[in-house]
């Protein structure tokens, strides 16, 4: 797709620094690195956001995601991983070429989750239920 950052990425008119690469997905680091060895695992193929992308495609995206978490705690000697994937703006989402983030983890690495844990009532529990499962 013209004007995608990732589509430009996956032709090779802007340079990457390769994590790994088959037929159909690309793994790359991530510029702005939450921590060493940040890696974005995107498809080839653009699909905007998880909305927009075919279930199968989304879960062979993901087994590649899982074999570089594997490999960047091999090789990084990472104590933990946080696997990350923003959709829409109002879900975090800024490259609008789904992606998803693999973050190598070390424990006193001081990331943050990025919410406020709060526990909800049961109350509150049973009407979300509710509303996910009316007909
Ligand atoms: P998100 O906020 O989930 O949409 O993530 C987009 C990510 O793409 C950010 O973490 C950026 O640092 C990263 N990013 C943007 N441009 C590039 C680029 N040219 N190469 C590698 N990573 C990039
Ligand atoms: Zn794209």
């Amino acid at each position: 797709m013209s004007n995608c950052i990732f589509c430009s990425i996956v032709a090779g008119d802007i340079p990457s620094q390769k994590v790994y690469e088959d037929e159909r997905f690309l793994a790359f680091l991530d510029i702005f690195p939450a921590s060493k060895g940040h890696t974005l695992v995107i498809p080839k193929e653009h699909h905007v956001d998880i909305h927009a992308i075919p279930a199968d495609t989304y879960g062979a995206m993901a087994s590649v995601a899982k074999n570089v978490a594997d490999l960047l705690m091999n090789k990084l000697l990472s104590e933990g991983t946080t696997i990350m994937q923003m959709n829409r703006e109002a879900g975090w989402q800024t490259v609008f070429h789904l992606h998803m983030h693999v973050i190598p983890r070390w424990s006193g690495d001081n990331l943050h989750k990025p919410w406020d844990i709060k526990a909800a009532t049961d109350e509150e529990l049973e009407a979300v239920l509710q509303e996910i499962q009316r007909l």
